[in-house]
């Protein structure tokens, strides 16, 4: 960030701004959500990536509305007396600085509300993690396999998927090894209901789903849905066939990764009944005159059904909850969903929650410990505002049905074990004949 900082300087003077000191007319002015003075441009605050992410929206903007080079734009902001008006939520940013504390190890964090809004953006170790793509592993489940599959159909809550491996792969000594690996190293061999495959983050079941929905409507939602770059993918599917990239598409291992702004931005469906609005930190562009030349627009999409979502919210709570891969994540006086994601050689910690306010992304570069990026997220939200929505509101046509665990179907008088299930109104269970 020292080099950044330096780098604006350098182009300040390159551009004849006098003086790197903020004594020019000619600097940039980015005011936080609350209207106090984030930074000028020859002052940027190094200890988090929200400004560089800020300026880089708006130079786009510049590029777009004057049709301008990057560099005539960049020109343009730095030197034309510029304000912008941005996102960032003074409290929020507190919040997970205090977080992360005098920590050094790589970090990268991102939150949003549940409109795209990025309240906050921090960086902790030696690059500005939160801006960098970093392998999503098992949080990208929901968004790849999961939540895709059951939109079209494929899945429902008491759906059981095989807990088995998919298939043998060469090892490192040349034998034959199982694939894919399940976070406890083991298998089951039994068909699993969808509720424990995601509190369980199990890979076996995420690739067996994404066999049955295919990886190029997993990855044209991706894309299509979020904007995200899985071209590397796309590619390697054309040219190698499917097979190839099942492990990048189910178990997250993308090459250009994602970043915790993208997650975060992409976790907000399971809180919104589907809608999708892309992370954004500009609201408002002023010139030197103090004239509006640009306010942002809002513009949602609906990416999966509101049934979905919903159903898929009911699931994401299972792995926050007690026997879930993230229940070590809290979020003080409110309802959270979530969801880990964790790297095998131990460089990708994950956890994204969402409340029904926040949606925030954690990425741990030392992932040592299995919840660290879990119990940072606890530590944030200790921080965070008080709660304003305590629950989530069910979107669509969602009903809340009482299982007989041993069949997955309606319970009947007859039947044992039960256990709660949230289903699509027209995909409610027969009442169960087992009993
Ligand atoms: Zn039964």
């Amino acid at each position: 960030m020292r080099s950044y900082i330096a780098f604006l300087c350098v182009l300040a003077l390159l551009l004849g701004v006098t003086g790197c000191a903020g004594e020019s007319g000619g600097s940039l002015t980015v005011y936080d959500a609350s209207g106090g003075v984030l930074a000028t441009a020859n002052a940027v605050d190094d200890t988090n990536g929200f400004l560089r992410y800020t300026i880089d929206e708006a130079i786009g903007v510049l590029i777009e509305r004057y049709d301008l080079t990057r560099e005539e734009a960049e020109k343009r902001l730095f030197s034309g007396g510029y304000a912008i008006d941005s996102t960032a939520d003074p409290t929020v940013m507190a919040a997970v600085e205090a977080a992360y504390g005098d920590q050094t190890m790589p970090f990268g964090c991102a939150v949003t509300d549940l409109s795209g809004k990025v309240l906050a953006v921090y960086s902790g170790g030696k690059e500005d993690f939160a801006l960098l793509g970093h392998s999503p592993h098992s949080s990208i489940k929901p968004l790849s396999v999961y939540a895709p599959a059951m939109d079209e159909g494929l899945l429902d809550w008491s759906s059981t998927i095989e807990d088995k491996p998919y298939k043998k792969l060469k090892g490192e000594k040349g034998d034959l090894v199982d694939w894919p690996v399940n976070p406890t190293d083991q298998y089951t061999y039994q068909p699993v209901l969808l509720y424990d495959c995601l509190q369980q983050s199990l890979n076996t079941t995420a690739v067996h789903s994404l066999k049955t929905l295919g990886t190029e409507k997993a990855l044209s939602f991706l894309q299509q849905s979020f904007g995200w770059d899985v071209s590397f993918e796309q590619e390697k599917q054309e040219k190698q066939g499917e097979e190839e990239i099942l492990g990048n598409v189910a178990l997250g291992t993308l090459y250009k990764g994602v970043t915790p702004i993208q997650l975060a931005g992409a976790y907000q469906i399971f809180g919104t009944g589907g809608r999708y609005e892309a992370p954004h930190a500009v609201i408002a562009i002023r010139d030197a005159e103090g004239k509006t030349v640009y306010t942002y627009q809002s513009e949602k999409t609906q990416v999966i059904r509101e049934d979905t979502a919903s159903i898929m919210n009911r699931l994401l709570k299972g792995v926050v909850s007690v026997g879930g891969t993230g229940v070590a994540a809290k979020a003080k006086g409110t309802e959270l969903i979530g969801k880990t994601g964790t790297g095998t050689d131990d460089t990708d910690n994950w956890f994204v929650g969402v409340t029904p306010e926040y949606s925030c992304a954690i990425w741990h570069g030392e992932g040592n410990e299995d919840n660290i990026a879990a119990e940072l997220f606890t530590k944030i939200f200790e921080q965070m505002p008080t709660p304003t929505k305590k629950t989530f509101a069910m979107r669509g046509s969602v009903k809340k049905v009482v299982l007989c665990t041993e069949s997955g179907l309606q319970v009947s008088a007859d039947c044992g074990n039960i256990k709660i299930g949230y289903y699509a109104a027209n995909r409610v269970p027969a009442i169960c004949d087992k009993h």
